[in-house]
């Protein structure tokens, strides 16, 4: 039916208010009713590409997101977030 594709996300939503949502890392394709678990994060920095400006984000700051749009190929996440959390980069777009 849909064609929307559908991706789960972990973001943060940038310190400066009204900014807007930062998308930090692909979790993979929506699963939906599982809710992911963020086992372990530091605490790092982040530079906004909106507004530009560095705030620090904690564990806490951390979310997932369902969000109607692809990763671009060869997608990685924020390097960051990706060391803070020490994850893999994962790729984007398989089935492509
Ligand atoms: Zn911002």
């Amino acid at each position: 039916m849909g064609e929307n594709p559908c991706f789960t996300y972990w973001t943060v939503e940038c310190k400066t208010k009204d900014c807007g949502l930062l998308v930090l890392a692909l979790i993979g394709p929506c699963r939906m009713g599982r809710i992911p678990f963020l086992e372990q994060c530091e605490d790092f920095e982040l530079t906004c590409k909106t507004c530009s400006r560095v705030h620090l984000y904690t564990q806490m700051d951390v979310s997932w997101k369902d969000l109607d749009q692809a990763p671009p190929r060869g997608y990685k996440g924020a390097p960051e977030f990706l060391a803070a959390t020490q994850m893999e980069p994962r790729q984007g777009c398989e089935g492509q």
